[in-house]
């Protein structure tokens, strides 16, 4: 299975709880705090990618599986 990440960079409030949760794939701005996808469809972590998914407070990031 492959997971494919989208993350919606007017959506998010800055909240870092992507980046806390899956920091391979995740990153803040330096500048702004909002989010940046550094690998849209991870090899690995998926239980730590779905869970920085569900848990971002703006719904900024949705999943595709395949
Ligand atoms: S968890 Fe959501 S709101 Fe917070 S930085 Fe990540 S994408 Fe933005």
């Amino acid at each position: 299975m492959s997971l494919r990440i989208s993350a919606d960079r007017d959506r998010c409030i800055a909240s870092g709880m992507c980046a806390l949760l899956a920091g391979a794939v995740f990153d803040q701005d330096d500048t702004d705090g909002r989010v940046l996808l550094l690998d849209p469809i991870p090899r690995t972590d998926h239980t730590a990618v779905r869970e920085a998914v569900e848990t971002c407070p703006s719904g900024a990031l949705s999943l595709t599986e395949s």
